[in-house]
């Protein structure tokens, strides 16, 4: 058994509980935004990194990574085309060698009110922000299960818990995460997989551009935020590592805000 605090020693134990040396992961939406700074942090805590991305070159990233002497791949896919997602796993066992962590991070948004809001901005929402989640934990879930360990990192959201202004589909798709999150937690917490969520508050990146162009929403949401300050991508990274790392190992279906303490107010 570990032993830390006066043992000679504590320190380096302590830091393996958090180094990903030899891990490897894929983390989709890596080109931009928080899944880049998720990626490169990965990659700074050791871990090699497969950068799922669509339309944002990623070749940026991958330098990024490499420089830190890790290796990357990209791999260009749209996460809401379920035919793409098998592949994503099956190519980074292929070119990487394993497979270790899976950062569920793509997502979209689409702002209009509900009885405007169309069928397809409903459905592209679902399609991105949780059936990919599904699709891809269930392939990487097989991988991990048959070496008996493995961690599901899913982006989830304020909307998570709460139910937000004109984005319908999101918050739906986001709560679905959390939930689903917790099913495959309970399924495969006893096979050495753990599968958690960051729950992101409001945080600079183009997805809330919108809101921060707007000077009432942009005034109201920075009020409520006891931190004073939107999040930014950094803000992430920290969890993220704590959760794709053995210091999470007795963590299960837990969804972690990283919020500045908006859930609190
Ligand atoms: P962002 O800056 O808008 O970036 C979105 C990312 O998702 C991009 O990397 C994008 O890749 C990727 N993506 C979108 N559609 C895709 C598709 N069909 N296939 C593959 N990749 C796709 O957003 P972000 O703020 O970094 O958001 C990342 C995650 O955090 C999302 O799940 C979002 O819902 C969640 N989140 C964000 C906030 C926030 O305040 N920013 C708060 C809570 C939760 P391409 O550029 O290649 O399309």
């Amino acid at each position: 058994m570990r032993r830390f605090g006066a043992t000679k020693g504590a320190r380096s134990e302590l830091k393996k509980l958090f180094d990903l040396t030899g891990r490897t992961a894929i983390v989709t939406g890596a080109g931009r935004g928080l899944g880049r700074a998720i990626a490169a942090g990965l990659a700074e805590a050791g871990a090699d990194v497969a950068l799922v991305t669509n339309r944002t070159p990623a070749d940026e990233a991958k330098r990024e990574i490499e420089a830190l002497g890790r290796k990357a791949i990209v791999l260009q896919a749209d996460v809401g085309d379920r035919a793409k997602l098998a592949g994503l796993v099956e190519e980074t066992v292929v070119q990487l060698g394993r497979l270790d962590i899976l950062v569920n991070n793509a997502g979209i948004i689409r702002r209009t009110p509900a009885a405007e809001h169309s069928y397809d901005d409903w459905q592209e929402v679902l399609d991105v922000n949780l059936n990919s989640v599904f699709v891809l934990s269930q392939t990487a879930g097989r991988v991990m299960i048959a070496q008996g360990s493995g961690k599901i990192i899913n982006i989830a959201s304020m909307l998570s818990f709460q139910g937000g202004i004109n984005v319908p589909g999101y918050t739906a798709s986001k709560h679905a995460v959390a939930g689903l999150t917790k099913a495959l937690a309970n399924e495969w917490a006893s096979k050495g997989v753990q599968i958690n969520a960051i729950a992101p508050g409001y945080m600079s990146t183009d997805n809330t551009e919108a809101l921060r162009n707007d000077p009432a929403r942009s005034k109201a949401i920075l009020e409520r935020i006891p931190a004073g300050r939107w999040g930014s991508d950094v803000d992430l990274v920290g969890p993220a590592v704590f959760l794709a790392s053995s210091a999470s190992d007795y963590m299960n279906g837990h969804v972690l805000c990283v919020d500045g303490g908006w859930m609190n107010r």
